[in-house]
């Protein structure tokens, strides 16, 4: 057996039914991020069957994924970036949440020049999240325009949406406020939307009022709740996700094979410890080490033999838990690792199996985002440098490790680069070993407690070299705003002179773990920015001061330019290894491989790498 992530599709669906009695509303599921982690296809299968009216994503890339799979509800997506390809965008059927006047004025060209009529948008207005949204200051201009568009009868204005900062009773009500003078200067423009929808989970709950046509979902659905412990949600949430693997046992003690490379949360310090974890014996453990590739797990109770060989006795530890009383769930991870469980699931890697508990059988496998070649989200980049691989593993002797999917570089990519230097093939877990023979390195060996040094040709150390890997991302809305504008969820930072902020379109599901707040930087054309506010699922915001910045400006997270700053101050500001941030990229970031010599990838024949030049990488 290998570690598994159960994901239970008729507690969703009873979720899904539950908020809709309970808010007497449209409930519109949130299915971004893969659905939290939970697999974004299955989920999306399971509630239209339950009758959701449509669904909600981030991108249009995830939205066209999903069209693709078949699903033929409405779906709306609400981050873009103004330079996306807005036909592609625009081909599969999508409604499109607009937040700035650069983006309607894009629209509105393609609009105008394509022979669809059915275009549908929905204005998202800034009302104090300081994100993405159009400011208050801008809604009668960009209200005008759309109105002027809709009257030629290039689009239909299908709704007016906003998002809620959670920040406080007197803030959530002054944001309630902000959206109704939206919906006044709309009617003034002359715009009907028939959607109003302003709440998320948690202001859906608390807020009656702001209900209006509907309420966007997302972790609710997940049978999480939005609340800090101890506040009653007022509404039964069945939890979905659960997470188990077997119990290993070698000479060096006992393990098993997830760790933080896999996305789990490392323990901060100062925060609630993690309940014993029971396996299925009934015995309770505790985690004494969480290394990138597995726990190091001791017996709480005297644990009589080793495990027996035979499949059938083998004991399966339930790491995350669905419901209390038993192993330790979502909200015990986050409480020990300082963060939300909204991102104790979103982080779970994709490379771990979902295996669903299903009402009907499900249509089809797995969905994962495809990507294609038309840039229909956001630039979310991984550049990964083959020749500053192969030198590196010229440069030693040790075997080379390949686990984790090769730590996010893809180990199909490299395994070629590491048999052609001639070294040795690791493996850190059976999985890892198991996959690598499967693409052709048939000695691969399994080397558990594999050193520093098997690692060293990524650049992880903190020695001479770079790391061969760089994170490239883009502004996709900029605005000038005022002193004492909040920013992201809370209102954790507030201006405190007049500047510009930029959003960035990765968050916690792709790339930013949230324990980077206060203490993250970017590079801006060159320059370093702060990221101000706390980190969001899709986004974080930066703080550009007065440098003149403009939508579409390329951003550097971390890379080897002399200026940026490096994969090992982004280790030192979340307390996660170069390994464990590199393993735990999303699906969401596009691995671009350059190389300037002759190529070609392991396994599977068809080679899906992109061989290109160094200056044109910096294009792609
Ligand atoms: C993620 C997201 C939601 C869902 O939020 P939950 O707190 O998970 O319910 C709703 N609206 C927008 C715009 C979002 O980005």
């Amino acid at each position: 057996m290998k570690p598994v992530i159960e994901v239970d599709l008729d507690a969703i669906r009873d979720n899904y039914r539950a908020f809709a009695d309970a808010l007497g509303v449209q409930v519109i599921p949130v299915v971004k991020a893969e659905a939290y982690g939970h697999g974004a296809l299955a989920v999306s299968q399971t509630l239209v069957a339950a009758g959701a009216p449509m669904l909600g994503v981030a991108d249009a890339r995830e939205g066209t994924t999903l069209r693709d799979a078949g699903l033929d509800v409405p779906i709306l997506a609400w981050l873009h970036s103004p330079m996306q390809d807005w036909d592609a965008t625009f081909a599969a059927d999508l409604e499109i949440g607009v937040s700035s006047f650069d983006m309607l004025a894009r629209v509105g060209d393609y609009a105008s020049r394509g022979t669809r009529r059915d275009l549908r948008i929905h204005l998202k207005l800034d009302t104090g999240l300081g994100r993405n949204g159009i400011r208050e200051v801008d809604w009668l201009a960009v209200f005008a325009q759309a109105c002027e568009l809709e009257r030629a009868g290039h689009l239909t204005v299908a709704g007016l949406m906003s998002h809620m900062a959670g920040a406080g009773e007197s803030e959530d009500l002054a944001q309630i406020a902000a959206f109704e003078r939206g919906i006044n200067v709309a009617a003034y423009a002359g715009l009907h939307p028939e959607l109003l929808h302003l709440c998320a989970t948690g202001a859906g709950l608390r807020y009656p009022q702001a209900r209006y046509d509907a309420v966007r979902v997302g972790i609710g659905l997940y049978g999480l709740s939005p609340f800090d412990a101890g506040e009653d949600p007022g509404i039964t949430l069945r939890p979905a996700l659960a997470l188990r693997g077997p119990i290993e046992h070698s000479e060096a003690g006992w393990r098993v094979d997830v760790g933080s490379a896999d996305g789990l949360a490392p323990f901060a310090s100062n925060s609630e410890p993690l309940p014993p974890l029971i396996d299925s014996h009934g015995d309770r453990w505790r985690i004494a080490s969480l290394e990138a590739t597995h726990c190091i797990l001791e017996p709480l109770e005297a644990i009589a033999e080793p495990p027996a060989k035979a499949r059938g006795d083998r004991r399966i530890l339930t790491l995350i838990d669905r419901e209390p009383g038993g192993s330790a769930t979502a909200d015990d991870w986050a409480a020990a690792g300082g963060t939300i469980n909204y991102e104790i699931t979103t982080r779970l890697s994709g490379r771990i199996d979902r295996a669903y508990l299903a009402p009907e059988p499900l249509q089809a496998a797995d969905a994962q985002v495809t990507g294609g070649d038309h840039r229909t989200a956001p630039l979310r980049k991984a550049l990964i440098d083959l020749d500053e691989l192969r030198f590196g593993l010229q440069e030693q002797f040790a075997p080379a490790d390949l686990s984790a999917d090769a730590y996010g570089h893809g180990a199909a990519k490299l395994l070629p680069l590491v048999l052609e230097a001639g070294r040795d093939v690791i493996g850190r877990t059976r999985v890892d070993v198991a996959r690598l023979r499967e693409l052709g390195a048939r000695d691969a060996q399994l080397r558990v407690d594999a050193g520093p040094e098997t690692r060293e040709f990524y650049g992880f150390g903190d020695g001479t070299r770079h790391a061969a890997i760089s994170l490239r991302s883009e502004l996709i809305n900029v605005k000038r705003v005022l002193p004492g504008q909040a920013v992201s969820y809370g209102y954790m930072w507030r201006a405190s002179r007049h500047t510009t902020i930029g959003l960035v379109p990765l968050g916690y599901a792709d790339a930013i773990p949230r324990a980077v707040f206060e203490r993250g930087y970017v590079s801006v054309g060159g320059a370093v920015m702060p990221i101000v506010g706390r980190v969001a699922m899709d986004q974080v915001v930066v703080d550009l001061g007065d440098h003149d910045c403009w939508p579409g400006m390329p951003v550097h997270i971390w890379g080897s330019t002399t200026g940026d700053v490096s994969l090992h101050d982004w280790a030192e500001w979340t307390g996660l290894s170069p390994e464990a941030l590199c393993a735990t990229l999303g699906t969401r970031v596009n691995r671009v491989y350059m190389t300037t010599e002759p190529y070609e990838s392991a396994g599977f024949g068809r080679s899906t790498v992109r061989v290109i030049s160094q200056e044109q990488g910096d294009h792609a």
